[in-house]
């Protein structure tokens, strides 16, 4: 049977990215090696590694612009401290939009002060704080441009004299934008790009180099940049599988191209939620993400029958998070429109028998 996979992740990839990945763990470039058993060093990964660099700005539209891309590991989370290591030195601004936002900040008490510029955790974080004023003299602002798990995103991004810094994790090729408005931009793979294992980070150089504390080498940008993203033994396969994705977004025209279909997948559910007397969405409307879309069952008690029937149309993953309950459906770039399509007449069909 098709599954229709609308797991929050790791991670949604189009089949043909998978096919070859796995093709690469058997015999890579025909070398009758495995991807997995070579050299990152060998003239081969070192190409996969630039390639996957320059493809990452390419896409977003940063090159030459003093802009460099890392395939870092760690995942976000170390992104959230290596983020206040190399750029706090005094005090720094978050918005507070969900539970990854409230992670960094966490983290970045530990190197300095933390002023929450602005935040939604009175209303559980349906709603992305507005008309908040952010104070002068900040060493950064952070934001996370998705809240995967309460499924709110930002439509404008706030203006600032400061760096801007961006977890974005879960929408990161997903949607246009002025992607130069950024200074840092960091993205687990394992949403829109690849395999747990890798993260992306695209770092303007300019801002580095200016916190008076000493960083260790491994947290250190400029340690990476200057070893091009091979200081240590990098995630192979994450790497190459990310590389392969995005070879695909390109072919397929670019973030242009998939934020079309991202929005007709979105408009397409949230319609069905607004319109179904079963179900309610969670987010505000104006704040709603287009990659996780939360929202409730109105009666409890058709829950297992919807459960059975999604079960039945092979939907996976649709449970929403612990923290908000529910469902939450993540429509990542390789979910396909049919599949949301097959989601919301499973919807319909609960309205008819409820
Ligand atoms: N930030 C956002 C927006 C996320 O959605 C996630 C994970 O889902 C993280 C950070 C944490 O990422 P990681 O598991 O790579 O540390």
């Amino acid at each position: 049977m098709k599954k229709h996979n609308f797991s929050a992740g790791p991670c949604i990839l189009p089949k043909e990215v998978l096919l070859k990945a796995s093709e690469a763990v058997m015999d890579f470039n025909g070398s009758g090696l495995s991807l997995i058993e070579i050299s990152h060093r060998s003239k081969d990964f070192v190409a996969v590694m630039e390639n996957a660099r320059s493809l990452a700005l390419e896409l977003l539209d940063l090159k030459d612009k003093g802009y460099t891309a890392l395939f870092l590991q760690g995942g976000a989370s170390l992104e959230f401290l290596m983020v206040a290591y190399n750029l706090l030195e005094t005090k720094a601004g978050y918005l507070n939009t969900g539970t990854w936002s409230d992670k960094a900040i966490k983290e970045a008490k530990l190197f300095g002060e933390v002023i929450e510029v602005g935040s939604s955790k009175d209303e559980n974080f349906k709603y992305i704080p507005k008309g908040y004023t952010v104070p002068s003299g900040l060493d950064y602002l952070h934001i996370t441009s998705n809240n995967t798990i309460f499924g709110t995103q930002f439509k404008k991004f706030p203006k600032t004299d400061c760096p801007l810094i961006c977890d974005m994790s879960s929408d990161i090729f997903s949607r246009t934008m002025d992607f130069s408005q950024f200074d840092l931009i960091y993205a687990g793979a394992q949403k829109n790009m690849g395999p747990a294992g890798t993260t992306l980070v695209i770092v303007k150089d300019d801002i580095l180099g200016k916190v008076s504390r000493k960083v260790p080498s491994m947290l250190n940008y400029q340690t990476h940049i200057a070893k091009d993203s091979m200081f240590n033994t990098p995630s192979v396969f994450a790497v190459y599988t990310s590389m392969l994705t995005l070879e695909w977004l390109k072919n397929l025209g670019g973030i242009t191209a998939i934020e079309e279909v991202n929005e007709k997948k979105a408009r397409l559910l949230y319609s069905e939620i607004d319109l179904n007397p079963v179900f309610e969405g969670y987010a505000n409307i104006e704040d709603r993400s287009l990659m996780n879309a939360t929202f409730n069952i109105t009666d409890e008690v058709l829950k297992t029958t919807f459960d059975n029937m999604l079960k039945e149309a092979g939907i996976n993953g649709l449970n929403g998070h612990r923290s908000v309950g529910g469902y939450r459906a993540s429509m990542y770039n390789a979910l396909s429109l049919e599949s949301v399509g097959v989601l919301v007449d499973v919807m319909s069909e609960m309205e008819r028998k409820g």
